[in-house]
């Protein structure tokens, strides 16, 4: 299964990362981590985003802080959806509350799963204004390891299409 390994560029809108960069602001106002999901369709070695997805969730704060569920069901109407209209989930996007990485819970309840794909945390609950530097990034790799992106890798694997 390659998944997404071959994928050497993605490029997403501007307003796909506008929307969902709000979304977790907003959801950060409350306390809670929030997640959205980029889909869209590959178009050779190149990934095209073309749509935001904001799945059901429920923000929750524990004894160790706060996460997000994603509950089975709406996870599985998410995949219906998706195959019904030939799209692809390629990256997942989470708020922290403070510092941005890849905790064990994420490791393990990832929704992106295929190889290659990416995970972006924003720190902060996204509470200022999107900028890619901000965030960091991992890419799914065989063994199954989420593996942080260097800035320079960010840069020229990300393009961001329009509106500035
Ligand atoms: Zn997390």
């Amino acid at each position: 299964m390659i998944g997404f390994l071959d994928i050497e560029a993605l490029v997403v809108p501007q307003s796909v990362i506008q929307e969902g960069h709000h979304f977790l602001r907003i959801a950060g106002r409350t306390g809670r981590e929030g997640l959205v999901l980029w889909i869209g369709r590959r178009d050779g070695v190149k990934f095209v985003v073309t749509e935001l997805v904001i799945p059901e969730q429920q923000g929750i704060r524990t004894n160790d802080g706060v996460c997000v569920i994603i509950e089975g069901a709406a996870l599985a109407r998410l995949n219906a959806d998706l195959y019904k209209r030939q799209l692809q989930l390629i990256a997942q996007i989470h708020s922290h509350p403070q510092a941005a990485y890849h905790s064990s819970t994420d490791d393990e309840y990832a929704i992106a799963t295929k190889v290659g794909c990416l995970s972006l945390v924003v720190p902060d609950f996204a509470s200022r204004p999107f900028s890619l530097a901000e965030y960091v990034t991992f890419r799914l790799n065989t063994a199954g390891q989420w593996i942080e992106l260097s800035t320079i890798e960010v840069s020229r694997f990300i393009h961001i299409a329009g509106g500035g």
